[in-house]
C-alpha cells in the first residue's frame, strides 16, 4: 500500500469511523491527494464527498469546495463540524460578520474544507482571497450543472473552467451523478479537465427495488404502498411522492394526511417561508412525507428517504434515475415505486406537442419519452433496462418486480390488430380520429349515446373485441404507444398510425404484451419486498434498542439544531444495537464512529444501552 493510501485509510478511520473504501473511493483519493485531476461519475449515495474531503485533510491547505447548493451548505458544513474536522462555508445567506471570520480563518490556515458558491467564487474578491491563501485542491460538485443541455444548467458554473488557469498546480477533482456520455464529455471539455483521470462507477444502486404498476385508483394504491413500506419498517418512514402539478401535490398530499400519514405539499407556488419549514421537517423529523413537484430534492442529501414514490410519468429515464435516487443514499433498503397510465402518455405527448421548441428539440423529448415507456412496459428486468439505457451491462437483478414477480407474456397480435384497423376504418371510411376511450367502446360493442350519434355500430369493427375487458383494452392502447404502433396526437390525445403500424396490420409482425397482473392497488404489495434493516436482521431484543437509540438521536438532534443522520445514521445506530457495547472499548469497530463522536456520545450510548434494554 502506498503511503498515501495508508494515509487515506488512517484518516478515514480517525474522522469518519468507517473501517474501509468503497468501490473507486481509494483510486479516486490517491489520485487526487496526489496531485492529479480527477473527473468522477458515481451515482447518488456513492460517497462522492469522500473523494474531496479525504484529499482535502491529506494536502496542506484548504479543500475549496464549488456547490449549487446553497441551502445544503450548512447541513454539510454542521456535519464535518461533528467529525471534527475544520469546516465553513461563504455564500449570499451569511451576514458580513461571518463572512469576515471565515476569511480570516482560511487566510489563517485554520480550515480544512472551504465550500463556495459558484457566484462567490467568480467574483475577484473571492478570487483574490483564495489566492492569498494556500489551496489544497478545488472540488467542483454536482459537475452536471455545466452542462448546457442537461437539466440543471447553471451559467455560473461555465466560469469554472477558468480555475485551471489561473492554478494551474492545484489538483481539480469534478463530480457528478449523471451518467451519460454527452454530458460526460461536455464536463471534461468545458471545465479544463482534459488531464484528468476518469472514475465511472457502476451507476446500479442495487439497495433500492424498482416497481412500477399500472394506475387504477392512483392515491389509494400509494396509501397502500406507503402503508406496505412503513409496517415493514416497523416505524414511520421518510419518503418523497412526485407529481407533475401543484393541484396534484396538494390534493395527494391532503388524502395522505386524511388517511393517517404525515404527508405535506412542496411547490413553487408555496411561499418561501411554508417551503423552507417543509424542508426543514423533512430533513430533521422523522418520518415525514413530502408530496412534491419535481424540484424537490434536488440536493437534498437525506440519506434515510425510504422510497420515492411517482404518481405522474417522469419525462425521461435520466429524470427517473435521478429523482429515484435520493431514496436509500445510507445504502439501506428503499424503494421506487411508480403508478402510470394510458392518460399519463397522452398527457405527455400533448405537452411534446404544444412545447415551444423546435422539431429537433420536441424530437428529442420524444426520444426521451420513448425510453420511459419501454422501461414501464418492459417484461425483463427493470434495473437491468435502466443501466443499459446509460450504457452499462448488468444480469437481472432479482430485486425489481418482474424479477420478483416475473411478468408474464401474450400473444396480442390479433387484439393489436383489431385496434390498429378500426383507427383505419374510422379515418379511411369516416375521416376521423377518436382517443382510447371511444375506440374502446367500439371494439367492445358498447352501445353509449356517443356511438349512436356517431353511428359507430355500423363499423365493421364493431363489438369484436368483447372478449376483453375495459381495463385489459386499456392496456392493449397503452402498450402500442409504448411500442409505438400508435400515437396520440392533439389536445384529445386522438390516436393515429405510425410508420410501424403497417406491418402489424399486415401479419408479418407478432405482438408480445405484458399480461396485466388481475391483483392490484389494494394488495398487500410487494412479495418480494426486502424487509426494512430494522424489522429484519435484528432479533427482538436489538430491535427494542434500536428503537430507544432512535429516540435518543431524536433527542440530540432537536437540542443541537441539526438532522437525526448527523448525529448517527440508521445503520451506525443498527450496529450498535446489534453489538450492545457494553464499554467505551467496545465502540471499536462500529462502523460510522470516529474519535470525536466516541468522546462527544460514548459513554451516554454506553449508559443507555447498559441500563437492560
Ligand atoms: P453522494 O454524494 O455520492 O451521494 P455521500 O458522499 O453523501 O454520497 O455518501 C453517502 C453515504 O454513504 C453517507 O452517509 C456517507 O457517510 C456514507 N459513506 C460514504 N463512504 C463510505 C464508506 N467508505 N464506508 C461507509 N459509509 C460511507
Ligand atoms: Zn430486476
Amino acid at each position: 500500500m502506498s503511503d498515501t493510501l495508508t494515509e487515506a485509510h488512517a484518516a478515514l478511520r480517525r474522522w469518519f469511523g468507517y473501517e474501509s473504501f468503497r468501490g473507486d473511493q481509494a483510486a479516486v483519493i490517491e489520485h487526487v491527494a496526489s496531485g492529479g485531476d480527477a473527473v468522477v461519475l458515481m451515482p447518488t449515495g456513492g460517497g462522492k464527498s469522500l473523494c474531496y474531503q479525504i484529499p482535502s485533510l491529506l494536502r496542506e491547505g484548504t479543500g475549496v469546495v464549488v456547490s449549487p447548493l446553497i441551502a445544503l451548505m450548512h447541513d454539510q458544513v454542521e456535519a464535518l463540524l461533528r467529525t471534527g474536522i475544520r469546516a465553513a462555508f461563504l455564500n449570499s445567506s451569511q451576514g458580513s460578520a461571518e463572512r469576515a471570520d471565515v476569511e480570516q480563518r482560511y487566510l489563517a490556515g485554520e480550515l480544512d474544507l472551504l465550500y463556495v458558491a459558484p457566484e462567490r467564487l467568480n467574483t475577484e474578491s473571492t478570487l483574490s482571497l483564495l489566492g492569498r491563501g494556500r489551496i489544497a485542491l478545488f472540488a467542483i460538485d454536482e459537475a452536471h450543472c455545466v452542462s448546457q443541455w442537461g437539466h440543471d444548467f447553471r451559467p455560473d458554473y461555465l466560469a469554472l473552467g477558468a480555475l485551471a488557469e489561473r492554478w494551474p498546480d492545484v489538483p481539480r477533482i469534478a463530480l457528478t451523478a449523471t451518467a451519460t456520455r454527452a454530458t460526460h464529455q461536455e464536463i471534461t471539455a468545458r471545465l479544463g479537465l482534459g488531464n484528468a483521470r476518469h472514475f465511472v462507477a457502476s451507476f446500479d444502486r442495487p439497495n433500492i427495488q424498482y416497481r412500477i404498476a399500472s394506475k387504477a385508483e392512483v392515491k389509494a394504491q400509494l396509501l397502500d404502498f406507503i402503508r406496505t413500506e412503513t409496517a415493514s419498517a416497523g416505524h414511520p418512514i421518510a419518503g418523497i411522492v412526485y407529481a407533475l402539478s401543484r393541484a396534484t401535490t396538494e390534493k395527494v398530499a391532503a388524502y395522505l394526511a386524511q388517511h393517517g400519514i404525515d404527508a405535506v405539499p412542496y411547490h413553487a407556488g408555496l411561499d418561501a417561508a411554508t417551503r423552507r419549514r417543509t424542508q426543514d421537517r423533512f430533513l430533521r423529523e422523522d418520518g415525514v412525507v413530502v408530496v412534491a413537484t419535481i424540484a424537490f430534492g434536488m440536493g437534498i442529501d437525506k440519506p434515510d428517504v425510504r422510497f420515492v414514490a411517482h404518481v405522474d410519468l417522469p419525462k425521461s429515464v435520466e429524470g427517473y434515475y435521478q429523482e429515484t435516487g435520493r431514496a436509500g443514499r445510507d445504502g439501506e433498503p428503499a424503494t421506487a415505486w411508480l403508478a402510470y397510465g394510458l392518460a399519463d402518455v397522452v398527457q405527455q405527448r400533448r405537452m411534446i406537442d404544444e412545447s415551444p421548441g423546435d422539431l429537433a428539440f420536441r424530437r428529442r423529448l420524444s426520444a426521451h419519452l420513448d425510453a420511459m415507456l419501454a422501461l414501464c412496459e418492459t417484461i425483463t428486468c427493470r434495473r437491468q433496462n435502466v443501466l443499459a439505457y446509460f450504457g452499462q451491462d448488468s444480469a437481472p437483478c432479482g430485486n425489481c418486480d418482474t424479477c420478483l414477480e416475473p411478468p408474464t407474456s401474450w400473444d396480442g397480435t390479433v387484439p393489436v390488430q383489431k385496434l390498429l384497423s378500426t383507427v383505419v376504418r374510422l379515418q379511411r371510411e369516416r375521416n376521423q380520429r377518436f382517443g382510447a376511450g371511444q375506440l374502446i367502446d367500439i371494439l367492445r360493442g358498447s352501445k353509449t349515446a356517443r356511438i349512436e350519434q356517431q353511428r359507430h355500430h355500423e363499423l365493421a369493427t364493431f363489438g369484436i373485441g368483447a372478449d376483453l375487458s375495459d381495463l385489459q383494452w386499456r392496456a392493449v392502447v397503452r402498450q402500442s404507444i409504448a411500442l409505438g404502433l400508435l400515437t396520440p396526437t392533439g389536445e384529445y390525445g386522438v390516436l393515429t398510425l405510425t410508420d410501424a403500424s403497417g406491418s402489424v396490420l399486415s401479419g408479418e409482425r407478432q405482438v408480445l404484451l405484458r399480461h396485466e397482473p388481475e391483483r392490484r392497488g389494494r394488495s398487500s404489495g410487494g412479495g418480494g419486498r426486502k424487509q426494512s434493516p430494522a424489522a429484519s436482521d435484528l432479533a427482538p431484543d436489538a430491535l427494542a434498542r434500536f428503537e430507544a437509540l432512535r429516540t435518543w438521536r431524536t433527542g440530540e438532534a432537536r437540542e443541537q439544531a441539526v438532522p437525526p443522520y448527523v448525529v448517527f445514521s440508521d445503520a451506525t445506530l443498527r450496529a450498535l444495537a446489534a453489538a450492545n457495547p457494553g464499554s467505551i472499548d467496545q465502540l471499536d469497530g462500529i462502523s460510522g464512529i470516529g474519535q470525536v463522536k466516541r468522546e462527544r456520545y460514548g459513554a451516554a450510548l454506553v449508559d443507555l444501552l447498559g441500563g437492560g434494554l
